[in-house]
Formats: structure tokens, sequence, C-alpha cells
């Protein structure tokens, strides 16, 4: 069986995004608006031109829809991806300049943070615009940085899978974690935590090399954390960390992670499925964050969000379940179930 090419259409609007004064440089993608306003982070990255900027926030905005759909959110799919300037920038102005872009919208984007992005970024497009969450919240209130709830939500879906399909508690696996920043630290402390042994490789010496220190973990080169004997890979860092390459040398026998779009493109996921690897898809598994700032921005309180988060453990148990009956990809299973949600909301908003 082949995976489609393609999932749903392709995002219904894209909004360029130029400001020389502040140095903003990006783009919006809304891709569906059937269930609600688009939802989805801001990413601020290091792209060579807006072509490719703009291919990033296509692929997360239809991720985004996906992933709001199946988490039972009352949001569309939408993402923001913004050009980091080379050289000296005034961040709080390129931030006020992307905030009145969002304010632009109306509603339609709704935007938070993602790679590369912080609270007091997010505060500065607050200070423009209300379509915004992931901001300082009063102690005990739902929402602030949204980091901690996703890796809380990949920790129970690792939990869940690793139980399923290894038929082993995470105290008994060595999990091999790829990018150790706001998420990825904080899935290693919870996996610590829990007794897993750990791989850790990033980019940054920094955060790799205090985390391994004060958890106990390994680090390997970042060429390596794919390939390295362990029971999981958890990618963690940017999208695109499971391709042919990655997947012939891969030792590990189940994939969950943190980072959006694993697959490098749709086909990979078969390739996993014959090499008997299980994939957790990445969007049921890190739906924690969205389920946050959604509380936050809807003005829920925090058991709500933790008992949405609570539920993404069962979510896993039952795409895999189904997958492992129908011989079929986890991830072909996801994707049938989210375009069933967002098919009835387009049917009934018709
Ligand atoms: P982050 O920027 O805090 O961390 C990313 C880390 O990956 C950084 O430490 C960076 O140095 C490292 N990295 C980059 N390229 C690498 C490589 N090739 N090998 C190893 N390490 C590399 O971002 P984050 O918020 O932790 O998000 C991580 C991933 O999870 C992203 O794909 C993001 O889209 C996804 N995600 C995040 C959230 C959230 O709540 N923050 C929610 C859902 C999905």
């Amino acid at each position: 069986m082949v995976s489609r090419p393609a999932r749903l259409n392709p995002p219904m609007q894209s909004v360029r995004l130029l400001d020389p004064a502040s140095g903003l440089d990006g783009v919006i993608a809304i891709h569906s608006t059937a269930i609600g306003p688009g939802a989805g982070g801001c990413r601020f990255w290091h792209y060579a031109d807006i072509g490719a900027a703009l291919d990033d926030a296509c692929r997360l905005a239809e991720g985004m829809s996906y992933k709001n759909a199946m988490a039972g959110l009352p949001f569309g799919g939408a993402k923001a991806v913004l050009r980091r300037p080379e050289g000296e920038f005034d961040r709080v102005a390129l931030f006020q300049a992307f905030g009145r872009a969002v304010e632009e919208l109306g509603g339609t984007y709704v935007t938070a943070e993602d790679v590369g992005t912080s609270v007091a970024d997010m505060q500065a497009v607050a200070s423009q615009t209300r379509h915004v969450a992931g901001l300082d919240v009063a102690e005990g209130a739902a929402g602030g940085d949204p980091s901690p709830w996703t890796a809380l939500g990949v920790f129970e879906a690792m939990q869940a899978a690793a139980r399923q399909s290894l038929g082993a508690e995470l105290s008994d696996l060595t999990v091999a974690v790829q990018g150790t920043g706001n998420v990825g630290a904080a899935l290693c402390r919870r996996l610590a935590d829990a007794g897993a042994r750990l791989v850790i490789a990033d980019i940054d010496p920094r955060r790799r090399n205090t985390l391994a220190a004060v958890l106990n973990a390994n680090v390997v080169d970042v060429a390596d954390i794919a390939a390295v004997e362990a029971d999981i890979f958890a990618p963690c860092a940017l999208g695109g960390a499971l391709d042919p390459q990655s997947v012939a040398a891969m030792q590990a026998r189940l994939v969950c992670g943190a980072a959006n779009n694993q697959l490098a493109t749709p086909d990979v996921a078969e390739l996993l499925r014959t090499r008997g690897i299980v994939y957790v898809p990445d969007y049921v598994a890190n739906a924690g964050g969205i389920i946050s700032v959604s509380a936050e921005y809807l003005g829920e309180d925090r058991a709500s969000v933790a008992a949405r988060v609570d539920q993404i453990g069962g979510r896993v148990a039952q795409i895999l379940d189904q997958a492992k009956r129908e011989d079929r990809s986890p991830a072909l299973v996801a994707d049938e179930m989210a375009e069933a949600i967002i098919g009835e909301a387009e049917r009934q908003a018709a």
C-alpha cells in the first residue's frame, strides 16, 4: 500500500509579511477555517528565501488543521513563518509589526509560540492584537508557554505507544531525543523521572551539555542520533527527521516526538511500517501546546487543558490498534480520522 502524496487542499490563503523598517519578512499561511479560525504558532528561523519560508508555512499550516481537528479544538489550521534577519535587529519592533499583520486579519488567524519565539515575543504581538496566546498569564490560569504541555502530551503518547507496541514500560527503555530545546528538554526531564535511559543530540552545545549533566544522558553527534542504539527515537528539533536514509539506519522500533512534520515525504510512513518501526503521528502526539494555547485564547481553565492532554495517550493507543488490525501505517489511519472531522465541518458549513 502506498501513501497518498498529498492530504487536504493546499492553503486557501497566504499573506506576505514585509516591513523593511522592523525587518519583518515572512508569511502567514491559512490552510483551513472549516472548524474555526486558523490557529498555529509563529516560527522565527533562518530561511534562504521567502519561497522556502512559504513552503514550510504551507506544510505546517496543513499539519495544524489535522492537529486541531484531532485534538477536538474549535480551530482550523494556520501558521506564520518569519525569516530571522541576519545581523542586528529590534526584536520588539519586529514582533509588533507581526502583531499588526495578525490584527489586520481580524481573527482569521490566531498566533502563539513556535520554534525560535518566546513568551516575550508574543507579549510584543499582544501589544497590537488580541488574536494571540502563549502570553504571561496569572498563576493558576490556563496558557503561558505551551512547551511544557507539549512535552507532557508527547510523554503520554510515548508511554501508551511503548506499552502497546513494545510491551514495555519507559523505565526499561532507551530513548534517543533529537533536539533538546523547550519541548525536548522538558520531555527528557519527564523521561528521566520515569526511569528511561537517554541519548540526546542538539546543534547547540549549551542546550545539550547542561541537560546531559543534570540527567546523566549520553550525548551523541547530531548526525548519529537517528541511528543510535535505542528503543525509541524522539524527533524534537525541526521537521523532516524521517527520510529514507534515517529510516534505513534506524535501530529504534518506535518513533514518537514533538517535532512537526517529521515525515520528509508522506511515503516515508510506509517505509517505517515495512521496517517494523511503529510511528506515532506527530500531530497526535504534540497537540498539548495548541491545547493550552486554545484554552488561553478561549478563556478556559487549566483543568480543561489537563483533561484534553490526558486524552492523547488513549487516542494514540486507538490509532495504533487500528493500524495494526488493518496492517496500515498509523499516519494514514490518523489522517483519515482528522479528514473525517474536517470534512464533516465543511459539510455542515456548506
Ligand atoms: P526550540 O527552538 O526550543 O528547540 C529546538 C531545538 O532543536 C533547539 O535546541 C535547536 O538547537 C535544536 N536543533 C535544531 N536543528 C537540530 C538538528 N538538526 N539536530 C539536533 N538538534 C537540532 O523549539 P521547541 O519549541 O522545543 O520545538 C521543537 C519542535 O516541536 C519543533 O518542530 C516545533 O514545531 C514542535 N512543536 C513545538 C511545540 C511547542 O509547544 N513549543 C508544540 C508543537 C510542536
